[in-house]
Order: C-alpha cells, then structure tokens, then sequence
C-alpha cells in the first residue's frame, strides 16, 4: 500500500472483539474502518467479565487501562496474585482445594463499563453504523467486496472481517466458498464436512446470570466468602457458579453453570437467551454449600443463556475476509469440572 492509499475495512460486529479490533486497527492512519452492527443501539447483554493478565497487556497497548481502571475495583498489580479460590461445594460443607494463582491480576467489571469504554476510545473516522445487519457478502475479482444488509442497502470494501458472534454470517459465507471450491474440484465428502461448521451446536451447558447487589447479600450472609475476596468459583458434579464483585464493589456477578454432557452437539429446544425464574437453576443446587443458598437466594430475574459453541475450524480466512472472537473461537470456559 502507497502512503497515499487507503485501505478500507469493515468490521461485522460491534461486540467486544469488533470493538477491540476497531481499536488496534485505528492505530493505523491509512486504514479506514467501517464498524455495521444489527442491533439498533450499542448496548452490551450480560453481567461481569474478567479479563485475564495476557489480554490485560493488549489494553495496555491499545492506552485502554488508565480509563479501565476507574470502573474496576480490582487493584492491578504485576506479580503472582490469587485470583478465584475454588471449592467443591456440592455438599453441605464445602471444601477449599484451589487457588488459581495469575502473573498479573485477573481484572473484573461490569460488561457494560467495558464496551462503553472502548466505544469512549473509538476515534471519530471508525464510522460505526447500528440496525445494519449484514445478509451476505461476495468477494469481487477486482478485489472489493461487496456488503449486501438485511434492509437491502449494500456497501463495499477491501477486507472483511466477522466479529459477529456465535450465529456468525461471515463464517456461513467463508464456509460457502470453501464448500463451493471443494465442489469444484469434485472433492463432495469435503464439502459436506465444511458445511457442518456453519450452524453453531448447544453445548448441553446453560448459564443462569445475575447481577446482586453487595448489600442485599451482605445482609442475609456478613462473612460470605464472595465478599471478602476477589472471585469465588463453587464447583460439583455436572455445574459450577462463579461469582465476584463488580461496580466498585456495588454489585456481585452470579453466573451458575449446569451442563448436560450427553446433550452436547445436539439442539437446543428454545430460545437462546431469556429471562428466567430461579426455579429453573434452583433446585439443582439445592444440596450445596451455604454460601451457594445465600448466593442463590439474592437471584432475581435471573437470564438464561443456552451455550452454543461451533465445531473446531481448519481455517478463519477466506481470501480477503477473516472471523475473530466468538463467530470462530470455541468457548474454553465451559468444561465443568466432575469429581
Ligand atoms: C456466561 C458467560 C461468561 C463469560 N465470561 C467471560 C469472561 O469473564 N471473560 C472473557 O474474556 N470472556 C467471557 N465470556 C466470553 C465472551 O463473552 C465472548 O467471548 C465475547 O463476548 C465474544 O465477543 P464477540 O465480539 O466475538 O461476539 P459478541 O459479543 O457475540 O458480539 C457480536 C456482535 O455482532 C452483532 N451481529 C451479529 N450478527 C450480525 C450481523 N449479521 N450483522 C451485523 N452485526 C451482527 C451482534 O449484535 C453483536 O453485537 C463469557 C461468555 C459467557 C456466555
């Protein structure tokens, strides 16, 4: 590329990992980057997020920490420190068994804090366009690419990038190609095998996710270990919950895990996510440790998420179009612990 050129790039996906990517790439003068998101307005689902020391050093460099660092409460610091505590805890008195040690903190927030502060950081010439939900891409001999939206409007680009999650339509597009390619070349049972990359499988784990507040907990349980300690993880046979203080410390993220191993590859029956009565996670936990019962009693409304997951990739790219973030990677967190 001459100094003069410029390179344009569209980004499909406005979560964290297109976001991120908007970052580094705006380090780069000659690059104009086109950010299309299908929702109507940027606003992140969920509850925490913990972003591990190897991560950490990307928002460094991106100048991201100083302005991170005014919505964590979690003290940043450089040599090993105890980030969960972890217990086995399907039983009326738990038992401690695991500190998982990190070089570098394992730094909590609220998921809302974190986009809005990488959306603070966005430079004005990354355009960011929301309600655009891209329907299809075709890769051109010229060498643009060319963006066709769900309200039927198109645009174009040099390189396309998919950071649009689990239902990803840019990996349906890559899969395409590279299932249309191998047709080409006679080689069927290939190109069946790449198709069944494209549809995202139910891990057979759901997630129930909640935001308490410190004093509702506080109140019912004075010496909680979440309290007073930077996360708890409660491990048994077939779930988990994890939990840890987020909003300076205003606010205790809750996520319980119940997976179903023999349903994993299979379809979820429902909706992705929705909102739920405890009731539907309760019970399963009932025979746990106390500070599961305190946890679980301060839940209301809590959201359920069906975990899906997409079968491991040889490949992300595909001529000039790439996938980064959830619409390629598997999620790692889910494997739950048996004894
Ligand atoms: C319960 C739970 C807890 C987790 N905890 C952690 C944690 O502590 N730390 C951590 O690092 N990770 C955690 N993760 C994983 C992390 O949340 C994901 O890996 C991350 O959010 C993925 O970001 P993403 O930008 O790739 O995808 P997403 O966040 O899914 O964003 C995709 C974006 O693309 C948009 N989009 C979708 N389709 C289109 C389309 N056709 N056109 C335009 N836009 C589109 C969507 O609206 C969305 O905004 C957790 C996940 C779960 C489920």
């Amino acid at each position: 590329m001459s100094s003069t050129s410029r390179l344009r790039v569209a980004i499909c996906g406005a979560g964290v990992g297109g976001l991120t990517f908007a970052l580094a790439l705006s380090q780069y003068p000659n690059i104009d980057i086109d950010i299309y998101e299908s929702a109507r307005q940027l606003t992140e689902v969920g509850a925490g997020i913990g972003i591990f020391p190897r991560p950490w050093k990307i928002i460094k460099l991106l100048g991201l920490e100083a302005d991170l660092l005014k919505v964590t409460e979690t003290r940043v610091v450089e040599g090993p420190v105890s980030a969960f505590r972890y217990r086995k805890s399907d039983q009326r008195e738990g038992l401690e068994f695991f500190t998982l040690v990190t070089q570098g903190s394992l730094v909590l927030f609220h998921r809302a804090d974190y986009q809005q502060t990488l959306l603070n950081h966005l430079p004005k010439r990354c355009r960011t366009y929301c309600s655009k939900r891209l329907r299809s891409y075709t890769q051109r001999q010229s060498g643009s690419i060319e963006l066709l939206f769900e309200d039927g409007t198109t645009s174009s680009c040099d390189v396309l990038v998919g950071a649009d999650g689990v239902k990803s339509v840019v990996r349906a597009g890559i899969l395409g190609e590279k299932a249309r390619w191998a047709q080409g070349e006679g080689r069927w049972k290939e190109a069946a095998e790449i198709l069944t990359h494209v549809e995202p499988v139910w891990s057979g784990s759901n997630a129930y996710r909640a935001l308490i507040p410190v004093e509702k907990l506080r109140a019912i349980a004075p010496n909680h270990r979440v309290l007073n300690t930077p996360g708890v993880q409660y491990l048994g046979k077939h779930g988990y919950i994890m939990s840890y203080r987020i909003s300076g410390g205003k606010l205790v993220n809750f996520v319980a895990f119940i997976s179903r191993h023999h349903l994993e590859n299979t379809k979820f029956n429902g909706p992705w996510m929705s909102t739920v009565e405890p009731s539907a996670f309760a019970s399963f936990f009932a025979h746990w440790e106390p500070d599961v019962q305190a946890l679980i009693a301060c839940v209301e409304k809590p959201m359920q998420w069906a975990i899906h997951t997409i079968r491991p990739m040889q490949s992300f790219i595909s001529g000039r179009v790439a996938l980064l973030g959830d619409a390629v990677s598997e999620l790692y967190f889910l494997s739950c612990p048996e004894f």
